[in-house]
C-alpha cells in the first residue's frame, strides 16, 4: 500500500474563492474561520463508494498551534481562543476526473459543511439508501423537499 501524501490544493482553493462569491460571506471572514485546502492521493470511501472530498474541523489544540500569531502568552490574550481551522481534503484522482461544474458543486458541498459562527460541521440535508428510495420514493419530508429542490435547481 502506497503512503498517503498531502499537498497544497491550489485549484480547489481557487474554485472555493469563486464559489464563496455565490453567498458565503461568513466563510470569507478570516476572523471566524480559517479554511485550508489539501489534496490527498487516496480516497477514503468504503464499499466501492468513492469519497471525492471531506471537510473536518481540527481539534482546538491543533487549531491553537496553527494560529498566525502562534500560541497566546496567557489566557487573557484575545487569540487564546483560536480561530477554528477547517480542512477541506480533496482526492486528487477524483478531482482530475471532474468537469468544472462538478468541481464547483463539490467545493460548494464541502463549504456548506462549515458553520463558522458556531465553529462546527453541518450534517447533510438528507440521508437515504438508493434501494429504499427505489421502493418507497419520497416517503419523508426531507426527501420530498429534496426532490422539489432538484426540480427547481439553478444550473450554476
Ligand atoms: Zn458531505
Amino acid at each position: 500500500m502506497a503512503d498517503t501524501k498531502w499537498w497544497d490544493a491550489v485549484e480547489p482553493a481557487e474554485v472555493a474563492e469563486e464559489v464563496m462569491a455565490m453567498g458565503f460571506s461568513e466563510l470569507q471572514d478570516h476572523h471566524l474561520a480559517d479554511i485550508r485546502y489539501v489534496m490527498v492521493n487516496k480516497e477514503a470511501g468504503k464499499d466501492g463508494c468513492k469519497i471525492m472530498a471531506s471537510t473536518r474541523k481540527l481539534p482546538g489544540l491543533i487549531s491553537a498551534q496553527l494560529q498566525p500569531k502562534g500560541l497566546a502568552a496567557s489566557a487573557a490574550d484575545t487569540h487564546a481562543k483560536p480561530i477554528p481551522v477547517f480542512v477541506i481534503q480533496v482526492w486528487s484522482d477524483g478531482w482530475a476526473n471532474l468537469d468544472s461544474k462538478a468541481r464547483r458543486a463539490l467545493i460548494h458541498h464541502e463549504l456548506v459543511h462549515i458553520n463558522p459562527v458556531e465553529a462546527r460541521i453541518v450534517p447533510h440535508s438528507i440521508e437515504e439508501h438508493n434501494s429504499t428510495a427505489a421502493r418507497f420514493g419520497d416517503w419523508r419530508q426531507s426527501l420530498t423537499q429534496f426532490k422539489q429542490i432538484l426540480d427547481m435547481a439553478a444550473d450554476a
